[in-house]
């Protein structure tokens, strides 16, 4: 069974105009799906429809074989890294992790800490926890964003071009933490990047969007080879 399955998606928007068209994708449990494509060919809407954040025109969005185009993003197991990283600025870095662990009511103290320790310690944020989102580099912002993310077991990580506000160096950086993180701990996810590099390193697959429709899902090797 795949992870996420999308059968015949479709989004328009008021004027007709049809954002994603008619997209069916299945992405395997485990896998690093990237989605790429020019500005405008409907990398984010899909990813928005993936975690719920936009409603489903047309087609079906299944995950851990739920049908979930009526659910809210919070009753879907997900976790999702924004490109402008959306921390809480008033929250220190451990509490700016923590937070989707104090969602949960059922989670006591000692295991939101041992928790957030661990997700720190594989991002090196350890002497960091105390600090403002202000007073963080970019890099470090990022982090805690991805830190975020991991500090919950999910059925999947979507992250929206995550490193486009960083630096070339500090992109490479963060593209092999990326890579090393998700085969660490084998959570599927679903990538969106224009970066050429991005795509042809971190994926098993890649998925090229073009105006809304899926155009080709090749492994970066076969897209590379492909005169
Ligand atoms: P990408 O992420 O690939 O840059 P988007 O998914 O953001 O593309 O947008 C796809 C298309 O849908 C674009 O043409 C964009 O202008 C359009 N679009 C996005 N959001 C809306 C909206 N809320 N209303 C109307 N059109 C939209
Ligand atoms: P991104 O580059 O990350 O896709 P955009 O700058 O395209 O982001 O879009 C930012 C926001 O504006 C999104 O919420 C998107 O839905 C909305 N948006 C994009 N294009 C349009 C449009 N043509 N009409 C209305 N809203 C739009």
């Amino acid at each position: 069974m795949a992870a996420i399955e999308m059968r015949n998606i479709v989004k328009e928007y008021g004027d007709g105009f049809k954002a994603v068209n008619d997209v069916s994708l299945d992405i395997a449990d485990g896998e690093f799906m990237i989605l790429v494509g020019p500005s405008g060919c409907g990398k984010s809407t899909l990813l928005r429809m993936i975690v719920g954040l936009e409603d489903i025109t047309s087609g079906d969005m299944v995950i851990g074989g739920n049908r979930v185009n009526e659910k809210a993003p919070r009753d879907r197991n997900l976790s999702m890294v924004f490109q402008n990283y959306a921390l809480y600025p008033h929250l220190t870095v451990f509490e700016n992790i923590a937070f989707p662990l104090r969602l949960k009511k059922s989670i006591t103290e000692d295991e939101v800490r041992s928790r957030v320790k661990a997700a720190a310690g594989m991002l090196e944020l350890d002497e960091h926890l105390d600090r403002k989102p202000a007073n963080l580099s970019g890099g470090q912002r990022q982090r805690v964003a991805m830190g975020r993310a991991i500090v919950r077991e999910v059925d999947a990580f979507l992250f929206d071009e995550p490193l486009s506000n960083l630096d070339a160096k500090l992109r490479g950086q963060m593209r092999t933490e990326i890579s090393r993180m998700q085969r660490r701990l084998g959570t599927t996810t679903v990538y969106v990047t224009h970066d050429q590099t991005e795509a042809m390193t971190l994926g098993d697959r890649v998925a090229v969007l073009r105006r809304g429709f899926l155009q080709q899902v090749a492994s970066p090797r076969e897209l590379y080879e492909q005169p």
